[in-house]
């Protein structure tokens, strides 16, 4: 099993070992509070009904034996500690020093490990979706922060304790915009969901309403809050101040992406979380910038892609890299590989 405990929503299904999307599929919404039982049972309860519903769903497509679970692999937003099985830090959530894995161990009795979000999304994607058959694939997560994941030769590279990959940390401008971490000038400051919401506000403002709007949240007349979806939905449309936001933030991504391409030679960058689904309005000017940025020997056979998993991408890399320590475990050390995607 997969869950994915994101700032707003826990997200979890069975994840079928060799292949299949997953089962039993739960979103249910993340407590706010920072207090720890209330997080303990909300994360038993995802991982109780998801058992239950995934083995429902698969008795119904008419699977004959009953369903295994091996375990759950959890992947939370925040500082994470995968040995301890503690969330260490989300100073956005309030929450410190979580004991996650113990509260799923202890409440159901299956094992379970603990991975960052983003990590788990960048395996998922490298498991199961656009970075299939990537030797070193560099994944990130334009979310309501930014995160960021390395996969290499099959596993999740971590750094020394574990925090490596805070990707939306890099500096893109020293004197820039504030950044939620306290520095100045982050990537997370320009590319975030949350960030292109505050330029939106900034450089456009509300828009008008009216009537003669093609949304239907126009339709009620009054001034609207361009948030990040909205920016993209207006700027598929071809609303010019929301396609050269969205064109900016391609280029401020480009940047970022310039100096992680120079630093870890990735052959597949994989963009995902909603921002991405800007596709190429935001691809095609980042790509543009790391042509021109990125020595040529580092760009060739690089490919800079959309995410193919969705909001599913962190449960099924969660669910990945419970399945690659077990493996490892056993002295496999690797997940099943699927065929390469174009
Ligand atoms: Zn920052």
């Amino acid at each position: 099993m997969g869950v994915d405990i994101g700032g707003s929503s826990i997200r979890a299904g069975l994840i079928p070992v060799e292949s299949g999307p997953p089962v039993g599929w739960k979103v249910r919404s993340t407590p706010q509070s920072g207090d720890e039982d209330e997080v303990a049972a909300a994360l038993a309860e995802t991982v109780q009904s998801t058992l239950e519903a995934g083995r429902a769903d698969r008795r119904e497509a008419g699977a004959v034996r009953d369903t295994v679970v091996l375990g759950v692999g959890i992947g939370a937003t925040g500082l994470v500690d995968g040995e301890r099985g503690v969330l260490v830090e989300n100073s956005r959530l309030g929450w410190t020093q979580m004991p996650l894995s113990d509260a799923v161990v202890s409440r159901t009795g299956l094992p379970c490990t603990l991975e960052n979000d983003a990590n788990a999304a960048a395996l998922g994607e490298w498991w199961r979706g656009a970075g299939r058959g990537s030797k070193c694939l560099l994944c990130l997560t334009l979310g309501t922060g930014v995160g960021g994941g390395l996969v290499w030769a099959g596993q999740p590279f971590r750094g020394a304790r574990g925090l490596a990959c805070e990707m939306g940390h890099i500096c893109i401008d020293p004197g820039g915009r504030q950044c939620g971490c306290g520095a100045r000038g982050c990537l997370e400051a320009y590319v975030s969901g949350d960030a292109i919401a505050a330029r939106a506000a900034e450089v456009i403002g509300p828009v008008g309403g009216g009537f003669g709007g093609t949304e239907g949240e126009e339709a009620g007349g009054g001034p609207i809050v361009l948030t990040a979806r909205r920016v993209v939905r207006r700027a598929r449309r071809g609303d010019p101040a929301c396609k050269s936001l969205v064109q900016e933030t391609g280029e401020v991504l480009g940047l970022g992406l310039a100096s992680l391409i120079s630093a870890l030679n990735p052959d597949r960058v994989v963009v995902a979380g909603r921002v991405a689904r800007a596709g190429d309005l935001l691809l095609a000017p980042s790509r543009e910038v790391v042509r021109q940025r990125v020595m040529e020997p580092m760009r060739r056979g690089l490919e800079i892609v959309t995410g193919h998993l969705g909001n599913q991408a962190g449960s099924v890399g969660a669910a990945g890299a419970f399945l690659l320590a077990e493996r490892q475990g056993e002295g496999i050390g690797a997940l099943p590989e699927g065929p390469r995607v174009a």
